[in-house]
């Protein structure tokens, strides 16, 4: 895709934009009427001319004056989160003391402690994400612990990035890139956590836009082409619901809902099917007006109604009546059985439950479920204070921790415990005592005995078995998810290793004594460094454990008490810094096949196999020099989000020369001659060589994997759209060949 210069479209007197201003203003105010008091009109007014002069002389890089921004801030908050008054205050200011001369102490002065710290709190988590991927962890273990203190912070800054993303377009690809990574690696699983589906939904949704455009478009279109029908399926599978729920006397709403463009190439992704055959590509939604004490009672009702009319897939019942999600979340849900067999999702819940999904943590908050969010934040805290928890590792377990999904299952006394999806014995045995965790030797899942590895399931009965004799070992850390067991098993290792180092530390004295020399640091650490190990304790645990034999020794000289090794120290060859190529920061581009590559090693990476053409990013690796990868890559992602400033910008050259493989998989009817139909046009029409190819037929369809050798992507475009003009073939796509 190349980059196009952005020209601002803007192009305003100074009278229209004071107008469009105004306007955007007295938006805001409308939205927050029911919510305003005595005296909050002068408040908010301040604020908003307060932040109005401090950005007066800023744009944005679409051209806008900058207070647009805030403003758009302030609504979302208002409009979309439901917050009040002292939120918006704050989303008019969050800029200010980042980017102006206005000061905090001004802000406190004016507006007062509380609105100072939100303020200070969007200061410090204003370049979350930045620099290197340390100091970005240090910054999200900032966000959180911000967050912990008021919940507002987190909410006000999802709306300033909704609208970042928004408004995204105007931004250079390399910051569209980063900024949509970002978003969906951290911001989406954190809208979820808030239970904010809505902003969840338009995140990934408009970061997959800047990712993935071509299939980000390509399902958008597909789902308006088929519109209308759709919308005629639905009316049909709605009109016999909506009679009988009519004739019961339920006061409801019904509608369909089309799934997210991001949620639907997410199943395509996972069962590696087309769009077409995505069976669930709708939901419908039943809202009933019901009193707190009918609330499950009619739910259940209508789950019955719906039932007797549609058959429900047994597996995928999910009651969130009985055990609310952590954010949350109450529901029914449940697929059917719609005419022409095809599944529909259904969802069941009352208007309260229906604000709760859509607004989140503060429709519900100071509410009854208070103490649901105080529990999670409280083991937030817990988490980020407790010690090592440091760079990628902590975010990656944070977002295993506590933005998944999570599973409910039982103690052996029928206590619900909560955890992660992907929690195992283990983890439950840890998320009870970490005393019982490091003894877990098994658990009885249901009564059956299992490994503590096994993977829990919503609904599971759990109970652990222990052993005084069992210790933590290290494989323990591959399969366990909670970042709970996971530093408390690191705990109980280390204090093992510190143990077993004891005798270790023993056995060296005796030999250090026995020399003439001191038991001292000096000499402890020219041991050390003799073995190149990376600490005492290291030095006295390999020791121990008979690694390491201390016969060296003998050939040290000993002058007075002190150790002198026998010749200059062996260095380890140095460690270098990352080896970056010498490509200047600025706004260069790397010519992969061009002028510039030869200067610089370069490898394709595996995990996504570009060839020239595709959409791609260079990432320096230690060492490696570059890696080559797809922007749609599954691991761009995490690699765009976490470390930002190892990516270069990379575009190919024009390329006749060199072929790459990469994959098809074309699906077809079984038909006489098929195979010599593709293979004619492939090596005989195309004059392209097939490096393997693989035809399984069944029950009248076949399926062809090939790897064929292409030198771009124009090359393969046009090979994919005539094999797909054949007759009898169903699908053509593309895969990485790395999963023949
Ligand atoms: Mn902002």
């Amino acid at each position: 895709m190349e980059t196009v210069a952005q020209i601002p479209k803007y192009n305003l007197s100074e009278e229209q934009e004071k107008k469009l201003i105004l306007r955007e203003y007295r938006a805001l105010l409308r939205s927050l009427k029911s919510k305003l008091k005595p005296g909050d009109r002068k408040t908010i007014r301040l604020a908003f001319e307060m932040a109005a002069d401090a950005h007066k002389t800023m744009r944005r890089k679409s051209g806008e004056p900058y207070i647009l921004h805030p403003l758009a801030v302030a609504r979302i908050c208002v409009e979309e989160i439901g917050l009040g008054i002292r939120s918006t205050i704050c989303s008019l200011l969050h800029d200010t003391v980042e980017d102006t001369d206005i000061s905090l102490e001004e802000v406190e002065r004016d507006f007062g402690n509380e609105i100072a710290r939100i303020v200070d709190g969007l200061t410090k988590i204003s370049n979350v994400i930045d620099v290197n991927a340390s100091k970005q962890a240090e910054n999200f273990k900032k966000i959180l612990l911000t967050l912990t203190d008021d919940p507002r912070v987190i909410l006000i800054k999802l709306a300033d990035r909704l609208h970042n993303m928004r408004t995204l377009e105007s931004m250079k690809r390399e910051k569209q890139l980063k900024i949509a990574s970002e978003t969906v690696y951290v911001y989406a699983p954190l809208a979820h956590r808030m239970g904010l589906y809505n902003i969840k939904t338009e995140m990934e949704d408009l970061a997959m836009k800047f990712l993935e455009p071509e299939t980000y478009k390509e399902i958008a279109q597909k789902l308006a082409e088929t519109k209308r029908e759709r919308t005629k399926y639905i009316n049909e599978f709605i009109k016999p619901l909506d009679e009988k729920l009519e004739k019961t006397g339920f006061d409801f709403e019904i509608y369909g809902r089309p799934k997210s463009i991001h949620s639907i190439w997410t199943k395509m992704k996972k069962k590696g099917v087309a769009f077409e055959e995505v069976y669930d590509l709708f939901a419908i939604r039943v809202i009933l007006k019901s009193p707190a004490e009918r609330e499950k009672e009619d739910c259940w009702k209508v789950y019955s109604l719906i039932t007797d009319e549609y058959t429900p897939s047994p597996e995928r019942l999910r009651d969130w009546l009985s055990n609310p999600k952590s954010n949350g979340y109450e529901a029914l849900h449940t697929t059917v059985m719609g005419p022409e067999g095809r599944w529909v999702e259904v969802q069941i819940r009352t208007k309260r439950m229906n604000e709760i999904a859509e607004k989140g943590l503060a429709a519900h908050w100071n509410g009854p479920d208070e103490s649901r969010f105080d529990k999670w934040f409280q083991q937030i805290r817990e988490v980020i204070s407790a010690e090592g928890t440091d760079g990628i590792d902590f975010l990656q377990d944070f977002k295993t921790s506590f933005l998944a999904e999570e599973i409910y299952v039982y103690t052996p006394k029928g206590d619900v415990k909560m955890l992660p999806v992907g929690s195992t014995a283990l983890d439950f045995a840890f998320s009870i005592h970490s005393a019982i965790g490091v003894k877990c030797i098994g658990a009885k899942l249901n009564h059956k005995l299992v490994p503590i590895s096994q993977k829990l399931r919503s609904g599971d009965q759990v109970e652990i078995i222990t052993s005084n004799k069992q210790k933590p070992s290290e494989d323990w850390l591959t399969f366990v998810v909670t970042a709970k067991a996971k530093s408390k098993i690191k705990d109980a290792l280390k204090e093992e290793k510190r143990k077993i180092a004891e005798d270790g530390k023993y056995t060296l004295q005796k030999k250090l004594e026995g020399t003439g020399a001191a038991f001292s640091q000096h000499n402890i650490d020219e041991v050390v460094s003799w073995y190149k190990l990376s600490s005492p304790l290291d030095l006295f645990y390999q020791v121990a454990i008979k690694n390491i034999d201390l016969k060296d020794l003998k050939e040290f000289k000993v002058h007075g008490d002190r150790l002198e090794p026998p010749k200059p120290v062996k260095q380890l060859p140095e460690l270098k810094p990352e080896v970056v190529p010498t490509i200047s920061k600025k706004e260069t581009e790397l010519i992969i096949f061009g002028e510039s590559s030869d200067k610089i090693v370069y490898n394709l990476a595996n995990c996504c196999k570009p060839i020239p053409g595709d959409d791609v990013f260079g990432f320096v690796t230690t060492g490696k020099g570059l890696t080559i990868h797809r922007t749609n890559c599954p691991n761009a992602a995490k690699l765009l989000a976490n470390y930002g400033h190892r990516v270069v910008k990379t575009k190919w050259a024009k390329n006749k020369e060199i072929s790459f493989l990469t994959g098809l998989r074309i699906i077809g009817l079984d038909d006489v001659g098929v195979v010599n139909k593709i293979t004619n046009l492939i090596s005989g029409e195309m004059k392209i060589n097939i490096a393997a190819i693989t035809i399984e037929a069944k029950e009248g369809l076949f399926e062809g994997n090939m790897k064929v050798y292409v030198h771009d992507k124009e090359e393969l475009d046009d090979l994919v759209s005539k094999l797909r003009a054949l007759t009898g073939i169903h699908s053509v796509d593309r895969f990485d060949t790395e999963t023949l």
